[in-house]
């Protein structure tokens, strides 16, 4: 959860607000900390093999039981493509190469307005498909499959369309 902090996490006096650097933010009158709500950093993977694509399953809320991008929380000190390449492992036991950046978007669910999400373009290179960790499934689904009202996330659909409508122009 995004914490609001109360008391200051260096020397625990009560946080005071007000505006400070542009915005009304919590800060300390004591030691001089100041509450920056840093956003969340997640990375998303499009992986794409043969025409089709990976999908897990959703085991830990929100939106448990739908389907999603191989996607997780970057670690800070982690490059965003190393988180990329574990949460993927984590998630799917596929192992990939990351191909590139193809965009960002706002974090979607309880994380929404407190973060992006990285996603990027990645094709699997080894591993076998075992899901673990927070999802409850994984699978390749081709472009007439994909499970669309069971997507998890407007966010993370809209780069599955962009995804579709390119391979089905594909040769
Ligand atoms: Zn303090």
């Amino acid at each position: 959860m995004n914490p609001t902090y109360r008391y200051c996490p260096n020397c625990s006096a009560p946080l005071a607000e007000g505006e400070k650097f542009g915005r009304v933010r919590r800060y300390c009158r004591y030691c001089g900390f100041i509450h920056f709500r840093e956003p969340k950093v997640a990375v998303a993977a499009l992986i794409s093999r043969e025409g089709r694509i990976l999908l897990v399953k959703r085991a830990a809320p929100p939106r448990v039981g739908f389907w999603a991008l191989p996607a997780g929380y970057m670690d800070a000190d982690e490059l965003p493509e190393e988180a990329l390449i574990r949460e993927v492992a984590e998630e799917t036991g596929v192992t990939v190469r990351v191909e590139g950046l193809r965009g960002v978007a706002p974090l979607a669910g309880w994380a929404a307005r407190r973060g992006i999400l990285l996603l990027y373009r990645a094709e699997a290179t080894g591993g076998v498909l075992a899901p673990a960790d927070d999802v409850s499934d994984a699978a390749w689904f081709g472009r007439e499959d994909v499970p669309w009202a069971e997507l998890a996330f407007e966010s993370t659909a809209e780069f599955v369309r962009e995804w579709a409508r390119e391979s089905a122009g594909a040769p």
